[in-house]
């Protein structure tokens, strides 16, 4: 899923090439894919836009008094093409044509959460209402130094009420670079593990940014190239060359280093368990 660097990255390029032109076309291409009914999406024609951000993981297009958000979800991409493209390929979800070229096209593969799209007036932040803060935010800091939440910091980190932009795969990375096991609660950390925690999610973050930046054009269906430990079980940990393992669940894996991350403990495969029973 694209997350925190991938989508601002994608926000700056967006911005740089269409800041200022005017919407002409709306094209709704799957059915249950706009999550508004009013504002309707002809209002958004003729509309200059803005700018183009990003909130947590979504894309944020600002056109006057009206707001156009994005999320890509788990398998939404997008394609930048020319405004004069009028195929409807599979899997098509939506196509915004501006007064110049290109035009977003907007699509998704596989049977995953789908993409969506928000159609708002700009006072209104919709579904950002649910956003807990920007990784970068002092309101964050603050909560990795005082929070007290017992839960799994991974799924802390990837709950976006909690802080927003991070998602399975940066989580895996962080842990492993502040070498904190992913079963770990914040309320545990003493306070030399939470700055740790908080460097790392910084890092993290701002390094996948600089790789994020290099990219030109839209967002394909491959991502996370540039990973370090997530998605790569089995391979050696880059930093002791330990095998890296895995906690599978049935909708994602954690992936962490023993020897780096939980003191030479193997967590518990709760999938694998189950099977060998
Ligand atoms: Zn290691």
């Amino acid at each position: 899923m694209p997350e925190l660097p991938e989508v601002q990255a994608l926000a700056e390029r967006l911005n740089a090439q269409l800041a200022s032109a005017r919407l002409v076309r709306t094209e709704p291409l799957a059915f249950s894919a706009l999550k508004t009914v009013l504002p309707s999406p002809e209002a958004l024609m003729g509309k200059r836009l803005d700018e183009v951000g990003r909130r947590g993981k979504f894309l944020v297009f600002s056109l006057e008094d009206l707001r156009l958000l994005i999320h890509l979800s788990q398998g939404g991409r997008i394609d930048l093409v020319p405004s004069s493209r009028t195929t409807r390929p599979r899997g098509a979800v939506l196509r915004l044509r501006f007064d110049r070229d290109p035009a977003i096209f907007v699509k998704e593969f596989g049977t995953e959460r789908k993409a969506g799209w928000w159609v708002l007036d700009a006072a209104d932040p919709g579904p950002l209402a649910k956003l807990g803060p920007d990784p970068f935010s002092k309101e964050f800091a603050d909560l990795l130094r005082s929070g007290a939440d017992n839960g799994r910091i991974h799924a802390m980190l990837r709950d976006q009420r909690q802080v927003a932009g991070i998602g399975r795969g940066y989580s895996d990375d962080i842990l492993h670079r502040a070498m904190l096991s992913p079963y770990r609660s914040l309320a545990s950390l003493d306070p030399g593990e939470r700055e740790r925690l908080l460097e790392a999610v910084r890092d993290v973050l701002t390094e996948a940014l600089v790789v994020e930046r290099r990219r030109t054009g839209g967002l394909p269906p491959k991502l996370g190239d540039h990973f370090t430990v997530h998605a790569r079980y089995g391979t050696p940990c880059p930093r002791c060359g330990e095998d890296l393992r895995r906690v599978s669940y049935q909708s994602h894996e954690v992936t962490y280093c023993p020897r780096c991350q939980t003191g030479g403990k193997i967590l518990a495969d709760r999938r694998l368990s189950r099977l060998l029973k």
